[in-house]
């Protein structure tokens, strides 16, 4: 969510700190804006909207320096309008400072600040504290002190970059709850709260820790420290994926180039790990709690939106595999409720970004409670995968559509192959193992297979690009992947999309079902197939539109239903996998054809740091 990006050294700050901002627009936001030093003075350009659009009001060109500061915000205290938007300065207009998360106790703050005469001009929280540290300067004269001190006061959530006209060679770096990294590069630093921001000037970095700030500087290099004044010692990471991993590589949509990445990323999944002669995996990750695993009486699944879908289908994987009971809950309920947790009980949170603020404080709670907490994360280095006891990469590399799609695969695929770990640590023989290990091998060819209906998928989403309501029904584990596909229609298209378990559509959506409703039915030819065409009599009967997701040898399907989607034969575990692939087509084709923006759809953002 939002992007924060920060430059010093000898080249133009300005177009540095905009192409940083470019990269980082599939994280979501709604204003753009940008602080370069120039000749001994702040200038800051800001606008609502688009990148694009602040580059055509404000004139970046003539933004000259070397040192500067942008950012994307996602609005969280006050409207997207030009003034609330980043970089926000102090009353002097020699400090200014990006920001992301939010300052809690921001009224208390200004209420104080107004008290001793201090004038705003945004509605923000964000503005408060550049205020609030221009004030603790005139006080301390010591620009690093008055950051400290500022930040050791305020409650809340921030990633911030600030700078200052008094310290013109010096960037300050502090984060608490959102992500920061600082790239080391020839004499010149880009400190970015997105590694893709970074990666075209330098792959060595160093993560930020909780509560941790960076003071960088143009001649004497950086030094971190808490910001309690503690020293601490900062590893530099190599960033491991390639730039042409963060670009279109000739498809019209991120979103569509991570669909067909899918028979690569499924395999990096599992690559390294699946064991097919044995029947098992090896999940060098979860050493440390093996023990654990192998004597825990339950597990819950803990993740939000698409994850929380992956971590559903966990449910059905993990209880047959493993027979362990599982509990799957929002992670932004679960943290609230004071839940139940026992020390034997496994936690595990599902998270792309590894940052997603209420799937963190649900860990944190359940780690204060005493379980054992493990983490199923995308973004290497991500706080998620820092603070959990153990964890499993995705291997998905980096998602930039806001819609995930491989990334919900490759989270199907680690949670499988949990499953499957956990079932041989158990009583799962080793023949079924086999079988389960042999399956998922063969996915990245099956998921190929899919790829290729693409032109048959895009004639359907042609024929029903107007539609206004879509239902998805699937059953058994097929019920989360419609849920996933509903909502991948929703996400990218805006037309209202309903996810229900096929049996229950009796119970209530049946109402809605007239000639203008598609009906998208996950039917592969499994032990509840008959009970699922009946489900399909039930809505023809009813003159709804029945576009079915089949086994590729089925063809007593095309008799019931409008349209038909063919998928190969796998295991029935494995299906949605393969059932997920046509309904991210779907939902692209619909979404381009109703001219949406579907790498960044309107109010979302990729991955959501505020709770
Ligand atoms: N709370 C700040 C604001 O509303 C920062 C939001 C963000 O993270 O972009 O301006």
């Amino acid at each position: 969510m939002c992007g924060i990006v920060g430059y010093i050294g000898p080249q133009q700050a300005a177009p540095i700190c905009l192409s940083g901002l470019k990269r980082m627009e599939y994280r979501g936001y709604d204003s753009a804006g940008l602080c370069i030093l120039q000749d001994g003075t702040l200038h800051i350009g800001k606008k609502a909207g688009k990148v694009a659009e602040m580059e055509r009001e404000v004139d970046v060109a003539a933004m000259t320096g070397t040192i500067g500061i942008g950012h994307t915000r996602w609005a969280t205290h006050g409207v997207p309008n030009d003034v609330n938007a980043h970089p926000h300065s102090d009353a002097s207009g020699a400090i200014a400072l990006v920001h992301n998360g939010i300052i809690e106790n921001y009224l208390t703050i200004k209420k104080k600040l107004l008290h001793a005469g201090y004038a705003f001009v945004s509605d923000t929280d964000s503005e408060v504290l550049a205020v609030f540290i221009g004030m603790l300067y005139d006080q301390l004269h010591d620009f690093e002190l008055a950051v400290r001190t500022a930040l050791s006061e305020v409650e809340g959530t921030f990633g911030v970059v600030v700078m200052s006209a008094h310290d013109p060679d010096m960037l300050i770096a502090a984060r608490r709850g959102s992500p920061l990294l600082l790239g080391v590069g020839q004499n010149e630093y880009v400190i970015a709260s997105d590694a893709s921001a970074v990666i075209s000037h330098t792959r060595q970095v160093v993560y930020l820790h909780e509560n941790e700030m960076a003071i960088v500087t143009r001649h004497d290099g950086f030094h971190t420290k808490t910001i309690h004044n503690e020293e601490t010692h900062s590893v530099v990471e190599q960033i491991e994926f390639e730039l042409d991993a963060i670009e279109k590589s000739g498809f019209d949509h991120f979103m569509l180039k991570e669909i067909y990445e899918q028979p690569n990323t499924f395999h990096d999944g599992f690559r390294g790990r699946l064991l097919v002669d044995e029947g098992n995996v090896r999940l060098g990750g979860l050493q440390a709690v093996a023990d654990k695993l192998k004597h825990a009486r339950r597990i819950i699944i803990t993740a939000c939106g698409t994850s929380w879908h992956a971590g559903l289908a966990g449910e059905y994987i993990i209880e047959q595999l493993a027979k362990i009971p599982v509990e799957v809950e929002y992670a932004s309920e679960f943290r609230y409720r004071d839940p139940i947790i026992y020390s034997d009980d496994i936690v595990i949170a599902i998270s792309q970004s590894g940052e997603t603020a209420d799937t963190l404080a649900a860990i944190r709670e359940a780690k204060r409670k005493g379980a054992t907490v493990i983490g199923f994360v995308n973004v290497v280095g991500s706080t998620i995968a820092r603070e959990t006891d153990a964890g499993v990469y995705l291997h998905a590399g980096p998602e930039i559509g806001v819609a995930s799609t491989k990334a919900f695969t490759s989270q199907l695929c680690v949670l499988t192959q949990f499953a499957l770990y956990m079932g041989r640590m158990r009583d799962l023989d080793a023949r079924t193992g086999k079988e389960i290990a042999a399956g998922l091998a063969a996915l990245p060819s099956l998921i190929h297979r899919c790829l290729e209906q693409g032109p048959a998928v895009q004639a359907i989403a042609l024929a029903y690009a107007k539609a206004t309501n879509f239902l998805y029904l699937g059953r058994g584990v097929n019920f989360p992947a419609a849920l996933e596909g509903a909502l991948k229609l929703k996400e990218i298209s805006y037309i209202h999309a309903e996810g229900y378990p096929a049996a229950e559509m009796k119970h209530g959506p049946i109402a809605l079902i007239d000639e203008n409703m598609p009906v998208v039915f996950i039917a592969p030819k499994d032990e509840i197939y008959d009970k699922v065409i009946s489900n399909i009599q039930e809505v023809r009967a009813r003159n709804g539109t029945v576009i079915a997701i089949a086994s590729e040898d089925d063809t007593s399907i095309d008799a019931v239903a409008d349209h038909v989607i063919r998928i190969p034969e796998t295991l029935p575990i494995l299906t949605p996998v393969l059932a997920s692939i046509p309904l991210q087509l779907l939902a692209y084709y619909i979404a381009v054809e109703r001219g949406c923006n579907v790498d960044m759809p309107r109010n979302l953002a990729k991955s959501v740091t505020v709770e």
